[in-house]
């Protein structure tokens, strides 16, 4: 089969792989009909995840249909439509009991990471019982896709540990695919105001379509003060940092208000200070996370159901055989504007 493979720090290949084939009775094989890319996979790239080793076929989100399964699993048949989980949870230990499936002690996020991904024809998912998603007749499958990691990824990282009430005041800093997914589903709570802030115009443009009330470029290194302005001096109830590099955890900082919580989103790489001596007495939380997957039965309701439409993050459409040209097009996302990009296999 053809297969999207990490072969060390910058490089990756497509290659022909053997068909993957069940290791353990609750694993099952899952034929890919889309896929995508995640801004993981270009970390992965860069050389920053050491778990991934070269030779590993990537990616950890998609949809497809059941090859075939293990003897253990009871809720997947052959032929059953299924939406994949980036996390895969063994729903027994102690992690999965509290609902903190990203933290499985024999799951996690290992797919396209510590086992091979789904970035290929086929690819094999453990615990799927546990793991996979039955997709209800009718749905669209490309916006399910969005459903794997990045929805879930905004709203439990963001939108829930950022604790969004009905009236309150939200910042969202990073308008990529992950702030633009906590743009989406931050609105499910009625939030009184959401404001977007990015470097980059165009997707600042996308996020008022999406239903940001203000937006801000803060190139001119003057976004704090934008905020303060906006809020009436009081700063944000919400701070979500979907960026994950010192400056923007900085900027959080600066325009959280009393009370209010700053929601870690993005994946740090390097380290980023706390300003204690600013924030001490302001009564603040902050909450990072790596997203469980709790809430894709929900998203897979309001999907549904209509109230939220994640084929709007869907930019750019590729065929496997394409899909070094798809990491080309979603890696140099300021000149393309792409925001996800479809692969089908
Ligand atoms: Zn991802
Ligand atoms: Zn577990």
């Amino acid at each position: 089969m053809k297969a999207l493979v990490y072969t060390g720090p910058g490089k990756m290949a497509l290659q022909d792989r053997p068909k993957p084939e069940i290791k353990a009775p609750t694993d099952a094989i899952v034929r890919i009909s889309k896929t995508t890319i995640c801004g993981t996979d270009l970390h992965i790239l860069k050389g920053d995840v050491p778990t991934c080793e070269p030779g590993r076929i990537l990616g950890h989100e998609g949809v497809g249909i059941i090859d075939s399964v293990g003897t253990a699993v009871t809720s997947f048949k052959p032929g059953d439509h299924v939406l994949i989980s980036c996390i895969s949870s063994c729903g027994k230990c102690v992690w999965c009991r509290k609902q903190m499936y990203s933290h499985c002690v024999s799951g996690g996020w290992i797919l396209g990471n510590k086992i091979d991904g789904t970035q290929a024809e086929l690819v094999r998912t453990p615990f799927a019982d546990t793991s996979l998603y039955h997709i209800p007749e009718g749905a669209v499958e490309e916006a399910l896709v969005m459903l794997s990691d990045i929805l879930p990824t905004g709203f439990e990282c963001g939108v829930l540990n950022g604790k969004v009430q009905p009236g309150s005041t939200v910042a969202i800093v990073g308008s990529g695919p992950i702030g633009l997914a906590a743009l989406l589903t931050a609105q499910f709570f009625s939030p009184a105001m959401i404001i977007m802030i990015d470097l980059d115009d165009n997707r600042l443009e996308i996020a008022r379509t999406f239903g940001a009330t203000d937006a801000i470029n803060s190139s001119n290194g003057m976004a704090a003060s934008a905020v303060m302005t906006l809020t009436e001096g009081h700063g944000v109830d919400t701070a979500i940092e979907a960026v994950g590099v010192p400056g923007t955890f900085q900027l959080c900082q600066d325009i959280i208000a009393p009370g209010g919580t700053i929601a870690n989103v993005g994946v740090h790489g390097k380290k980023a200070d706390l300003h204690l001596e600013t924030l001490w007495d302001r009564n603040i939380t902050i909450t990072t996370r790596l997203v469980d997957t709790i809430s894709i039965p929900m998203l897979l309701k309001t999907v549904g159901a209509n109230s939220i439409d994640p084929n709007r993050l869907i930019t750019h459409h590729f065929k496997l055989d394409q899909i070094l040209e798809a990491y080309e097009t979603f890696g140099n996302a300021a000149r393309t504007k792409a925001l996800k990009v479809i692969i089908s296999a």
